[in-house]
């Protein structure tokens, strides 16, 4: 499959690995768009958000608890972090395998402006 986070995955193409087990893996971005920017991502191959079906859910609840547990090794909990996960074209994906954007170490705006 030409997936780029699949390569990654299987150690095709390198990354700097925060977290690993069996199901998930977490990894800094290339392109860090803040201080503290890590991608967190299913093994499952999953295009987008779409695609997530209801056998999913314990895999969603893993990709969540493991961003919960690195904001916390990288001590951004208490100051805080934003999730994202943005799907198809308009929502900016560009890499189809599902992924968590954790983001932290600034300031945010709010998307309230
Ligand atoms: P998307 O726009 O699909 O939500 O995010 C894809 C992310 O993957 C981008 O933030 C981009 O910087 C990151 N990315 C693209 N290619 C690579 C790569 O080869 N290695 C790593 N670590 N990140 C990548």
């Amino acid at each position: 499959m030409d997936c780029l986070f699949c390569k990654i995955i299987q150690g095709d193409i390198p990354s700097k690995k925060v977290f690993e087990n069996e199901r998930v893996l977490a990894f800094h971005d290339i392109q860090p768009a803040a201080p503290v920017h890590i991608l967190i991502i299913p093994k499952k191959h999953i295009p987008t958000m779409n695609e997530v079906t209801d056998e999913d859910d314990a895999l969603m609840v893993e990709l969540f608890a493991t961003a919960r547990q690195l904001a916390k090794e990288l001590n951004i909990d208490e100051s805080g972090y934003r999730l994202v996960n943005n799907c198809n074209r308009e929502g900016g994906q560009v890499v189809y395998h599902l992924h968590l954007h954790l983001l932290g170490g600034h300031q945010m705006k709010s998307l309230a402006g």
